[in-house]
Parts: C-alpha cells; sequence; structure tokens
C-alpha cells in the first residue's frame, strides 16, 4: 500500500513543482511598476498580485506538506494519525495522501 500512495506524493510534487515553475516564468520578477496613476486601477493591481501571493503561498505550502509525507513514509512513520495514534483508514490516505490524523479526529481538507 505504501508504494502506492509514494506514487501518489511523488506525482503531486511533481504536479505542483511544474506549477510553480510555470507560475514563475509567466510572471518575471517579484516587482512591478505601478503603471498607473488611476486609484482605482492601483487597487485592483494590488489585489491581483495578492491574489497570486496567496496561490504561491498556497502551492508552497501543499508542496511542504507533499514532501513531509514522502518523509514520513520513508521514516516508517507514516499512516498513523497525529491527534489519536490510530492507523488511518487506506481509502482516507488514497484520497487525501498528505492527511496527518485520521477520520475520527477530523482535519477539514
Ligand atoms: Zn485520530
Amino acid at each position: 500500500m505504501n508504494d502506492e500512495i509514494r506514487a501518489l506524493l511523488i506525482d503531486e510534487k511533481g504536479r505542483l513543482e511544474r506549477a510553480r515553475s510555470a507560475f514563475r516564468r509567466e510572471r518575471p520578477g517579484d516587482v512591478r511598476e505601478a503603471d498607473t496613476q488611476d486609484v482605482n486601477e492601483a487597487g485592483a493591481e494590488i489585489a491581483e498580485q495578492n491574489e497570486e501571493r496567496l496561490l504561491l503561498e498556497s502551492l508552497n505550502a501543499d508542496l511542504v506538506a507533499v514532501e513531509a509525507a514522502l518523509a514520513r513514509l520513508l521514516a516508517n512513520d507514516y499512516g498513523h494519525c497525529e491527534k489519536c495514534g490510530k492507523p488511518i483508514d487506506e481509502d482516507r490516505l488514497l484520497a487525501l495522501p498528505t492527511t496527518r490524523v485520521c477520520l475520527a479526529c477530523g482535519d477539514s481538507r
């Protein structure tokens, strides 16, 4: 079963890394000159940049979660609930390979 989970996690890691590098390619450089003096347009620009930043942060957070799950697999410390210590249901792991808690202890993901 762990081999299957490992394959899932590696796939997911590759997907996230590709998404992140595509994201960076499309938006070279973090600093953008404000190209307008219009206050409303400048506000929209800032909102858009915040949205991009949040998206990138969520990609990074997902990558960290995937890498942590892979590390737990390697350490043979995978598939046990962080809260109650019971084994996590296999179906749940296959659906949510990065989860750290069982269904009963329920995370919201
Ligand atoms: Zn639990």
